[in-house]
């Protein structure tokens, strides 16, 4: 057996099979690049579904995380730290916000924006104890907890994880008629992705991410946006919702606020909504923690600057337009995405995602299929134009094969 083939054996009998990976091995990466275990090269458009938007071995990461492992990693929140205020600071200010909650992974975000949004319902809003109600979108992917599951449409997801947890109501995603018909006095907030990335990067209707700020306003309902695969640069802006001029109650994020690097989460909110909770209500030992900190504050810095926003800017315009050539010719059905981040759905008949996602690989394109025939495409924000074109020209060879 290769290398490759006893790696995956091993993975295999050892492993939950909770993913379907595709058959290749990673041993090393840089930038937009990956190297296998046999030394075959790869370029990554996926990017740790946005987790890696800085690229694999971002230097100034690098440098921030080996610098922290010197001093100190971890301190848990009983004690202050000298990176924890820096954090907390710029990253609020990034979000045009006052106050952040560090955690580690999305889910756990998600689960604080929960908990935070119930908290503020009883607290604030004065609904009746146990009644708060939070409108979700059909289709949504905001992570595994049981929680968080109990409210995906999802079957694959859900599915005899029961019982779920109640408080949630589920509406058509892009309908704001059906949001509002939702709403009642104990709705507490909306919770949506801008775009929803695991859909199939689905953008809403123009107008839609407005008319859910209106309507939250109105009805004073927190408006929570999971930005935590559509923000931090992905789609040509800071953050999703800028394309649309909309700024939410709270931002959720995740993924590339870790640089790839380590894991790191926060909610990011007004200090009137974050100041909800009283010691010892809601934390996280690894949450904020100083080797977490060193590494977003760089990933903070690097965003400050707008060259990524840029970056993902252009080159999503590069993308789009020839992924938009692709429509014509019967191989691609549609396209859809903002920046540098597509959806693309192939014609059915010439295969799955999942074999599309194998014959990319085989021609050393690194992509993940979503649902049915939908290819998702998002490079780390700093692959080269001449990369994202070799990219996109294997992908012609394998439509056109
Ligand atoms: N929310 C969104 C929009 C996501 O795309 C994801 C992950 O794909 C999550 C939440 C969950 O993040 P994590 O896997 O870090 O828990």
């Amino acid at each position: 057996m290769s290398t490759t083939e006893n790696a995956i054996a091993s993975a295999e009998a050892h492993s939950a099979h909770n993913y379907h990976p595709l058959p290749v091995v990673v041993a090393s990466a840089e930038g937009a690049w990956m190297t296998d275990v046999e030394g075959r090269r790869y370029l990554d458009m996926l990017a740790g579904y946005s987790a890696l938007n800085f690229g694999h071995g971002n230097r100034r990461l690098i440098d921030a995380a080996k610098a922290q492992l010197d001093r100190v990693t971890l301190t848990s929140r009983a004690f202050y730290h000298d990176r924890f205020a820096d954090f907390c600071t710029e990253l609020a200010a990034l979000c045009g916000m006052e106050a952040v909650l560090p955690m580690n992974t999305g889910a756990e975000a998600v689960e604080t924006a929960v908990k935070t949004a119930r908290k503020w319902g009883y607290r604030v809003k004065g609904v009746p104890d146990g009644m708060a109600k939070i409108i979700v979108a059909s289709d949504n992917f905001h992570g595994r907890t049981t929680t968080i599951v109990s409210f995906s449409t999802d079957p694959e997801a859900r599915a005899d994880f029961g019982p779920y947890t109640p408080g949630f109501e589920i509406v058509p995603y892009g309908d704001l008629t059906a949001m509002r018909e939702a709403m009642t006095e104990n709705t507490v907030a909306v919770l949506i992705e801008p775009i929803q990335g695991e859909a199939g990067v689905l953008v809403p209707p123009a107008g839609y991410l407005p008319g859910v700020r209106e309507l939250t306003r109105e009805r004073n309902v927190l408006f929570i946006a999971d930005e935590i695969q559509s923000g931090l640069g992905r789609t040509g802006k800071t953050f999703a919702l800028d394309h649309e001029g909309v700024v939410p109650d709270m931002y959720v994020l995740g993924k590339a606020l870790g640089g790839g690097v380590v894991p790191v989460s926060a909610v990011v909110s007004s200090a009137d909504v974050l100041g909800v909770f009283r010691p010892g209500e809601h934390g996280s030992t690894f949450g904020g923690n100083p080797l977490a900190c060193a590494v977003a504050l760089e990933v903070v810095a690097m965003l400050r600057t707008g060259e990524y926003q840029q970056r993902a800017a252009e080159l999503g315009d590069h993308l789009h337009r020839e992924l938009g050539l692709l429509t014509g010719g019967g191989a691609v059905e549609a396209v859809r995405g903002r920046g540098l981040w597509a959806g693309v759905d192939i014609a059915p008949a010439l295969g799955t995602g999942r074999e599309i996602s194998e014959k990319l690989m085989e021609e050393g394109v690194l992509v993940k299929d979503t649902h049915g025939s939908t290819i998702r495409i998002a490079p780390p924000l700093v692959i080269s134009k001449e990369d994202l074109d070799w990219g996109l020209d294997r992908l012609r060879t394998v439509l056109s094969a």
